[in-house]
């Protein structure tokens, strides 16, 4: 069997490396995408094939149609036609109350989380969908408890694309059901990244672990394993579903 092309969006860190590293562990040729940290890609695709697996960094904002267009080329170019897409690139901004937003900030969380989501399916249902001629594939988008709590008081914002990314899942994978296409999601609870840095506290997961059934944080290899099902034929029967890894929240 060909080996499967996986591409994950910002593979770079946090929970996208661990899916980058875990995937290659498992037998994919990986597309680590990034937007800014040129090194901290390179050292994942160094440790992947330092271990015989392949692998390639690939610049691009995935906010920006036309990157996005030219970073898939590239994946045809290099590794091969995409089969499998993990939609993981997500940012949020400073915790704040609605009532002190701006609709600049407000674009950039949703170009980034929204759009660059609904581009990078574009382009992997044109490679993958038998309609188009390919071969089929699974699709896996990385969502958030977020869009359930809906994230009061800190980024209500982050919280709302992350409920667009549940319906553009639940929508695409019915649209793609007969083509070939498993389209599914994540939803990670607090999990240890340096995302939370980004809201302005670096230690936010050790500040609300107590309100966690489980009592802890996660870990970003959790979370991998958790996708890799997904995208394993072992899953073959599940579509539209949703896999929440939050500890019990
Ligand atoms: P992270 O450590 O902050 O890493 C984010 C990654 O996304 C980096 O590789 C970054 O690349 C990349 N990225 C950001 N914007 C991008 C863009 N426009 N185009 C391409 N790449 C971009 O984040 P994380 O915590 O692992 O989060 C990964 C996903 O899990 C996100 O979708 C997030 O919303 C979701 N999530 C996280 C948690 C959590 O507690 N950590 C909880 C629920 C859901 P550069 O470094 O090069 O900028």
């Amino acid at each position: 069997m060909a080996q499967q092309v996986l591409l994950v969006t910002g593979g770079s860190r946090g929970i996208g490396a661990a899916t980058a590293l875990l995937a290659a562990e498992r037998g994919y040729a990986v597309g680590v995408n990034y937007r800014r940290d040129a090194a901290a890609a390179a050292a994942i695709v160094q440790r992947i094939t330092a271990a015989g697996g392949r692998a390639v960094a690939l610049q691009a904002d995935v906010a920006d149609e036309a990157e996005v267009v030219a970073l898939f080329a590239r994946l045809d170019a290099t590794l091969g036609p995409v089969t499998a897409l993990v939609n993981n690139a997500g940012i949020l901004e400073a915790q704040m109350r609605v009532d002190a937003l701006d609709a600049a900030r407000i674009g950039r969380i949703l170009a980034t989380n929204v759009t660059g989501t609904l581009l990078c399916c574009r382009e992997a249902v044109r490679r993958m969908s038998t309609r188009h001629g390919g071969g089929g594939g699974a699709i896996v988008n990385v969502s958030s408890v977020a869009a359930k709590t809906g994230s009061p008081g800190e980024y209500v914002d982050y919280a709302a694309s992350k409920g667009a990314v549940d319906a553009l899942t639940r929508g695409l994978a019915q649209e793609v059901a007969q083509e070939g296409i498993r389209v599914n999601a994540v939803r990670p609870g607090f999990i240890y990244t340096g995302m939370h840095a980004d809201g302005g506290e670096p230690g936010r997961v050790d500040r609300v672990k107590a309100a966690v059934p489980l009592r802890r944080g996660g870990q970003p290899e959790e979370v991998a394993e958790a996708i890799l099902w997904l995208l394993s034929p072992q899953a073959a029967y599940s579509t539209g579903a949703f896999i929440d890894v939050a500890g019990g929240r």
